[in-house]
């Protein structure tokens, strides 16, 4: 492996030279959403200069230049995920839409008393969309907790099936404790027990190799902007006889076969499931963040990110009152925390003002703040640009705004 060439990786994000409040920007929100490279702001750009134009309905060339972009961009993400058939691959707005689309057309095949498993730990994103369906269909959700360290409570996960259990959707990473739940595991046991597994990868795609066979799921979702690629689109990869067999999620242009007042057919996967136009240069754009990732590696990008970790962690542990929250073994760059009685919002914004962006607050995930007793955490969130030296600064700043909120 050669040597992790951070500087050089540095140079592809031009916004990390910028100032904030005076202060060089050091950015921990990476959980939140990711930076950009220039390679896919510039191929974003180039698209926009020579060859907008409608995807699918033109023949005539930019059109046809336009759709062979995005269909090449769904080709490299079929790939990336290790998925059978690109006809498994539907752009969506993002992980949001994409749990969505399953709990609105995977749902509608459910029944009144079918019973989905969650975990305690899940974003809202993965929460909300099913309580939707309880109210139209009357679905049961069941929740597996999560003990004092962060990690699922597997026992309980496996006494929560019965007859009735449908589908578990999991997240693979939490976006507030850092664990990495046992997905190939949890997938497993499922389809022993006859259901279905979606999961949540929006924390995970940008930070191990994910390959949606091996993990052994149906579906599974995340979004571009937290892996490097621009905002506004995502993906949703499900199992082909699957989404056959579900109905669309939206109507209009694009997902049809035939349209008329007696009765209309469906086009066939993946367009089926992408009603509208789509934004087909930002899933044009994704396949440079996807080679972006792919050209540094995951063993490089996992050991330095690791090596972040680890060093704030032992840093941050020494702080007097600073507790973190999630401690699971084996956790992703994530870190969690509030200093003595501080409120996590006046860290945040003492942090700000020495240029550290950090997140606060509840992270899209109160049941899991109700878990722990808290109303919300400061979070630090580490990715591939960010340095040893960044660490040290935010851990200096830590215990300057831990000194002046004692
Ligand atoms: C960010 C995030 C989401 C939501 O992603 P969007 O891009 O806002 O749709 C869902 N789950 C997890 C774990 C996340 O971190």
């Amino acid at each position: 492996m050669k040597a992790y060439d951070v500087t050089a990786i540095r140079k592809d994000f031009p916004i990390l030279d910028r100032k904030v409040n005076g202060k060089p920007l050091i950015y921990l929100d990476n959980t939140a959403s990711t930076q950009t490279p220039r390679a896919v702001v510039d191929d974003i750009s180039h698209l926009y200069y020579t060859q907008k134009a409608n995807v699918h309905r033109g023949v005539h060339c930019l059109s046809q230049e336009a759709t062979a972009a995005m269909e090449s961009s769904r080709e490299h993400v079929r790939r990336f995920l290790g998925a059978d058939s690109v006809d498994e691959i539907i752009f969506t707005r993002g992980t949001t839409e994409s749990i969505n689309l399953v709990a609105s057309s995977y749902g509608q095949l459910l029944e009144t008393g079918d019973e989905v498993i969650l975990t305690e730990m899940e974003h809202h994103s993965n929460i909300v969309p099913w309580q939707l369906l309880q109210q139209r269909k009357g679905i049961v959700i069941k929740v597996v907790p999560v003990d004092d360290s962060g990690v699922l409570d597997l026992d309980a996960y496996r006494a929560l099936f019965s007859e009735r259990t449908r589908l578990v959707s999991v997240t693979q990473v939490s976006n507030v404790l850092g664990t990495v739940n046992p997905v190939a595991e949890m997938a497993e046991y499922a389809h022993s027990r006859g259901a279905l597994v979606c999961v949540d990868g929006a924390q995970a795609i940008a930070h191990m190799p994910v390959d949606v066979k091996a993990l052994g799921v149906d579906f599974y979702a995340f979004s571009s902007h937290k892996m490097y690629g621009p905002t506004g689109i995502g993906i949703l990869y499900g199992r082909r006889e699957l989404l056959n067999a579900m109905p669309p999620y939206q109507g209009g242009g694009e997902m049809i076969g035939h349209v008329s007042f007696s009765g209309t057919t469906w086009a066939e996967l993946p367009y089926k499931f992408e009603a509208g136009t789509p934004d087909y240069i930002g899933a044009a754009a994704l396949a440079q963040a996807i080679d972006y990732i792919e050209g540094i590696g995951f063993d490089a990008i996992a050991a330095h990110e690791h090596a972040l970790l680890k060093h704030a962690t032992e840093a941050m542990s020494a702080i007097d009152g600073l507790r973190i929250y999630g401690t699971a073994p084996g956790k992703s760059a994530v870190i969690s925390f509030l200093i003595s009685n501080a409120h996590h919002y006046d860290t945040g914004i003492l942090l700000d003002q020495l240029g550290i962006a950090v997140r606060t607050g509840h992270h899209c995930a109160q049941p899991l703040m109700e878990r722990f007793g808290i109303e919300g955490t400061v979070r630090a969130s580490f990715a591939i640009y960010n340095t040893l030296e960044e660490v040290d600064k935010f851990i200096e700043a830590l215990r300057r705004v831990a000194a002046m909120l004692a």
